[in-house]
């Protein structure tokens, strides 16, 4: 993500709909999976180090139970930034990152080397969702995203001859000192979704802690385990985090519902920055819970952050497409 001056009072608030009403099943087994359903969470520019050292101090509790629970897992062994060296390298920055964790192909592929997206190939290896849409056209997705780039360049991007494939696309324009805020409104929107909706696939992601990280050291900015402001933009995803996980269990008939619960993030820091090679830049972290999920291969092999999309679509039963063109 990309932190601007606070210069602008104006949000834009867009809260997209095509008739969700009419595609969305029940609760429960009815739906196009069965009752297999995700929730995909995204911490931006959190470092692996700080999130361990976040839930050793119990700044993060509801992330520790996901993971200590017999059917979660922390995996440290996830990385961002492409393969050192070789053609899918790239920086450890939001935009290839996001583009790595929504497509599950890296910057040979999508093109994506900056926040500006220039030459993008979202149209080949588009977002996780518009296959799944392509798949089950009746199926229901949902994503709330701060970071307006997300849904402008991802999604939208994604989109063939204009197609929308998202039931729900809820955004805020966000700049400097407007995560606080605005991550609580990705909370509320996010919550009434599953309290209200029948949600297939969802995608929520929080933009606070990457701030913390970029804000100037007298504003008690740093990407680190020791900065205890980073800890506590951590903790405080953490108990937005922890109220979806509640609402996702109250749901009406959730004991037959099969959630896979995805958490991690684009990329980490160092200083006040990151977009290099360094381990605090490039080591990340996941946080999964699900019944069927490859424990041994996410804990004791390094796993590439395009490994995500995969794990979802293994979760729905669905294959990985094949790219629209070249
Ligand atoms: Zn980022």
């Amino acid at each position: 993500m990309n932190t601007k001056p606070a210069r602008s009072l104006l949000c834009i608030l867009t809260l997209f709909s095509s008739g969700p009403q009419l595609l969305a099943h029940g609760p429960g087994k009815d739906s196009d999976f069965e009752g297999r359903r995700v929730l995909f969470i995204g911490m931006d520019g959190c470092r692996a180090d700080a999130i361990a050292a976040a839930m050793e101090k119990g700044l993060a509790p509801h992330l520790k139970a996901l993971a200590a629970d017999p059917q979660g897992l922390h995996s440290r062994q996830v990385y961002a930034g492409g393969e050192l060296g070789e053609v899918t390298h790239q920086p450890t920055v939001s935009g290839p990152g996001w583009s790595s964790l929504l497509t599950g192909v890296w910057m040979d592929k999508h093109r994506v080397k900056d926040n500006r997206f220039f030459g993008a190939r979202f149209q080949a290896h588009g977002h996780f969702m518009r296959h799944i849409k392509n798949v089950k056209p009746t199926s229901w997705c949902a994503s709330f995203a701060d970071w307006k780039p997300i849904h402008d360049m991802i999604a939208d991007g994604s989109r063939v001859n204009g197609q929308e494939f998202l039931d729900v696309k809820f955004t805020l324009e966000s700049h400097a000192e407007q995560y606080v805020a605005h991550d609580e409104s990705m909370r509320d929107q996010a919550l009434q979704t599953l309290r209200t909706q029948n949600p297939d696939v969802m995608f929520v992601y929080f933009g606070q802690v990457d701030e913390v990280g970029h804000a100037a050291s007298d504003k008690r900015g740093s990407f680190s385990p020791d900065n205890e402001w980073y800890l506590k933009a951590i903790s405080a995803v953490d108990t937005h985090i922890g109220s979806l996980l509640e609402a996702m269990r109250a749901r009406p008939q959730f004991n037959e519902e099969d959630w896979l619960v995805i958490i991690t993030t684009d990329h980490g820091g160092t200083g006040t920055k990151h977009g290099g090679d360094t381990d605090e830049e490039r080591k990340i972290w996941l946080i999964a819970h699900g019944k069927e999920l490859p424990k041994d291969r996410l804990l004791n092999t390094p796993v590439p952050q395009t490994a995500i999309v995969p794990l979802i679509y293994d979760h729905l039963k669905i294959s990985t497409p094949l790219p629209t063109e070249p």
